[in-house]
């Protein structure tokens, strides 16, 4: 992830909301960084921009090859396909209810057109949900049907994961446990990994951290040292 001066101002009931004011980060290829903010600081904005649902209104916004700013909405969907995951709050809420976890990877896959991608059972196994592969959903606990929506989210191995408060409605184990997953996933597979959380418990086991405040970038920090951006 590469922005410079990234702007988005939504248009809401006749008035303009500027939720991103310049926002420049780099995110390396294979990194695991944290994105810390208030609510409403632009963090899901971010998110959504680097994911390309969201449209930037000024600046650059350079995903791996592709330029964000200059593509067109069929580009969008093929990026979206292949080569971005997303992983949302909650308990497994991208994933289709009435499939088992192995239909919903392979759901995930089908959609990204490469016959080169591993079984659906390979990607559940990253994920310590072999057991449960053909379990219907309904089965499943919270933690499990979001280690599920991690599965889903990698199912084509994108070289980019955005995970927005992923572990934020997860009691404690089930929060290590998919902490534990989506950080065995990056440093296996070298899979760069973007993850929104308010937690500071989550922030303190990241390797880097970024906050914004009010849509500008307030402090960067390592290994659990905040600095001041001058
Ligand atoms: P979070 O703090 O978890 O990112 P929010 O409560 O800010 O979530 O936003 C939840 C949803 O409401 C999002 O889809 C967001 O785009 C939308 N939203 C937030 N603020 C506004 C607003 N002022 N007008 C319209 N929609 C909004
Ligand atoms: P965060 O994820 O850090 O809570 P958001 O990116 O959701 O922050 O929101 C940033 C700002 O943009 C907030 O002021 C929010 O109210 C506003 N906002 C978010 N979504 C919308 C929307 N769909 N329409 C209008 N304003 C929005």
């Amino acid at each position: 992830i590469s922005t410079s001066g990234l702007v988005h101002i939504y248009r809401s009931q006749g008035h303009d909301v500027a939720a991103l004011s310049g926002i420049g980060i780099t995110v390396q290829p294979g990194e695991l960084v944290g994105l810390l903010g208030p609510s409403g600081a632009g963090k899901s904005t971010l998110l959504q921009l680097c994911g390309g649902l969201l449209t930037p209104s000024a600046g650059r916004l350079q995903i791996g090859e592709h330029n964000l700013a200059t593509m067109t909405a069929p580009e969008l969907d093929r990026m979206r396909a292949r080569d971005v995951g997303i992983v949302l709050q909650g308990a497994g809420r991208n994933l289709i209810p009435y499939l088992t976890p192995v239909d919903n990877v392979r759901h995930a896959q089908r959609a990204a057109r490469d016959r080169t991608l591993p079984p659906p059972q390979d990607v559940l196994e990253l994920v310590g949900l072999t057991d449960h592969a053909r379990a219907p959903l309904t089965s499943l606990t919270p933690g499990q049907l979001q280690l599920c929506a991690v599965a889903a989210g990698i199912a084509t191995f994108p070289g980019l994961l955005l995970a927005d408060e992923p572990t934020s409605q997860l009691d404690h184990q089930a929060r290590d446990e998919v902490l534990a997953a989506i950080s065995t996933i990056n440093a296996s597979t070298g899979m760069t990994v973007l993850l929104v959380t308010h937690d500071p418990e989550v922030a303190a086991l990241l390797p880097r951290t970024v906050t914004i405040r009010d849509g500008r970038i307030a402090s960067e920090g390592r290994s659990g040292e905040e600095f001041a951006v001058v």
